[in-house]
């Protein structure tokens, strides 16, 4: 089993790099990657556990770019740890995600629901590895009284459209491919299904995207069949992953869920071994 897409406490998820191993390993994933939201701070621990649990470790990260005010999110896989240029592009994502969250929590202020940003924002500044976001101001909400759930926040004023929403800035697709690539990596399309951009896909190749995310949690049979084709017509890698949040409101139930062929993890790695710049 070959899970590609799963998140930590460093991001959005709910569980701990020790407990998402604990929970890969019951479910019998063979390869592994830790995917946060703009941050690899969870690499080094999931390592660190995937190593006595004989599960093959990849680094991974899921960047959030953003295009004409839409969110695509870019995975990276086999990426250096080590990078500076990444680490800095990395910590400015983060920086952005904080100045996003305090703007929102003041729009919520404008309508009477008041929070303490720097009570939400604590977590962010403690440990700088962090990824702030959107659920942070959903679980005050909750915490609060204001809402019932995390899904009701998001309903009601944190989604699109809602009144608390603010839209993200940050870098295009194509710089982020690119950044992966400097830091060894291989970009991969994340659940191109949920992006729903499709006619961007070609745009995105010619900047060097190097495989699409077929295989997904909330990809059905349909889907997965069309970005099959899409990445061979496109000559693209394919990658897959449960996106698992251990959230029964965000994501797969399970890490393992989902499981990427090992056909398509090995051509993943032979891109690598090409330095991620031409498809095979
Ligand atoms: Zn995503
Ligand atoms: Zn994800």
């Amino acid at each position: 089993m070959i899970d590609l897409h799963t998140h930590t406490t460093a991001s959005d998820g709910r569980c701990t790099p020790k407990e998402l191993v604990a929970h890969a390993a019951r479910a019998g994933v063979s390869v592994l990657s830790v995917t946060d939201h703009d941050t690899i701070s969870g690499c080094d621990a999931v390592a660190a556990e995937c190593a006595p649990a004989g599960i093959e470790f990849v680094a991974g990260i899921e960047i959030t770019a953003v295009r004409v005010v839409t969110d695509v999110h870019v995975l990276g896989y086999f990426i250096d740890r080590g990078s500076p240029a990444l680490l800095d592009f990395l910590a400015a994502q983060r920086r952005q995600r904080i100045d996003r969250v305090r703007l929102m929590i003041d729009r919520l202020a404008d309508f009477g629901v008041r929070l303490d940003a720097d009570a939400i924002l604590q977590p962010g500044v403690a440990d700088t590895g962090k990824a702030a976001g959107r659920p942070w101001i959903a679980r005050a909400l909750v915490a609060g009284g204001h809402v019932k759930t995390t899904n009701e926040a998001f309903d009601r004023w944190l989604s699109r459209g809602r009144p608390a929403f603010v839209p993200r800035v940050g870098a295009m697709p194509e710089e982020v491919f690119t950044r992966i690539h400097e830091a060894g990596g291989v970009a991969s399309l994340a659940h191109p299904g949920l992006l729903g951009c499709d006619q961007w896909i070609s745009g995105f190749v010619t900047a060097g995207l190097d495989a699409i995310e077929v295989y997904h949690s909330r990809h059905d049979s349909d889907a997965t069949v069309r970005y099959q084709q899409l990445a061979a017509r496109h000559n693209l890698g394919i990658s897959g992953g449960s996106d698992y949040h251990a959230d029964e409101h965000h994501g797969a139930g399970g890490p393992g869920s989902v499981s990427l062929p090992r056909d398509d993890f090995d051509r993943l790695v032979r891109l690598k071994r090409q330095g991620g710049f031409t498809n095979v």
